[in-house]
């Protein structure tokens, strides 16, 4: 655990979110949260509670009804998609539960691809995913293409392409969502290893064996934040047994 955290990164209040449609969704209900720079956190939450729909707000990747979002002390509302892309492609970096990795490119474009579309030039773009890579331990498997990776090596090859850019934070979606119990601990510790080095980390999973991996749990109920007491949560082993 980093016990030198700073300041919010990432601070809601009050947010609302409804989907539209012949019966509206009230989704999620005056949620409220903070996450200081060099957290790492899960939020954790039945299947449906509204765990994605809350890291695409947090990922400026949809908007919200109600409330406030300042991240990195930005307020994030009705941004232009210009404006919204500017700052995801230089604040934050995905993980997502299917990885999203491209299957005709090796892992090395993959890894770049981020930075080509920030307009960097292929050598240095190129040697910028090398460096990932093999921070990752996956140097020997640049030039393999996804199909020929196990789900753990590519999992890391996203966590890699998600790093390139050199985020403040990275937002994971049930990043062990589709791993063995075994490939999802070892996921976990790249997570806590990047953690340690300083990165901000927000994990959302439904799996409480990802929540306890974690320094703090984040619980979500029908979208309602459950509870968010900071120094009680820190790793209070009496939370696994409860769900
Ligand atoms: P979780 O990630 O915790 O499983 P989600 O945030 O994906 O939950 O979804 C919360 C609720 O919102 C679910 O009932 C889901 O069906 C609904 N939902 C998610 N996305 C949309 C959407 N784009 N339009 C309408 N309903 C949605
Ligand atoms: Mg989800």
């Amino acid at each position: 655990m980093n016990y030198e955290l700073g300041e919010a990164v990432i601070s809601l209040r009050d947010i609302n979110k409804t989907y539209p449609g012949v019966v509206p969704l009230h989704v999620l209900k005056d949620v409220s949260l903070d996450i200081r720079k060099g957290e790492l956190v899960s939020i954790m939450g039945a299947s449906g509670s509204g765990k994605s729909t809350l890291l695409n707000i947090l990922g400026i990747l949809d908007n919200y009804d109600s409330g406030s979002y300042i991240l990195d002390d930005v307020m994030i509302k009705d941004l232009s998609e210009n404006r919204a892309a500017e700052l995801r492609n230089r604040m934050i970096g995905f993980v997502f539960q299917s990885f999203n990795l491209i299957n005709y490119k090796n892992a090395l474009e993959n890894v770049a691809l981020p930075l080509f579309y920030q307009g960097v030039g292929r050598r240095k773009r190129n040697a910028l995913a090398m460096e990932q890579l093999e921070r990752m331990g996956l140097a020997d498997r640049a030039h393999h293409l996804p199909g020929e990776l196990s789900g753990g090596q590519k999992q890391r090859v996203a966590i890699a392409r998600a790093l390139v850019t050199k985020p403040s934070l990275i937002l994971a979606d049930e990043p062990t969502g589709a791993l063995d119990s075994k490939t999802s601990k070892e996921v976990m510790q790249v997570f806590r290893d990047l953690n340690d080095a300083g990165m901000t980390i927000v994990i959302v999973t439904h799996d409480p064996s990802v929540g306890a991996a974690t320094d703090r749990i984040i619980r979500i109920v029908d979208g309602r934040i459950e509870t968010n007491d900071q120094l009680s949560m820190i790793n209070d082993k009496r939370l696994i047994i409860d769900c």
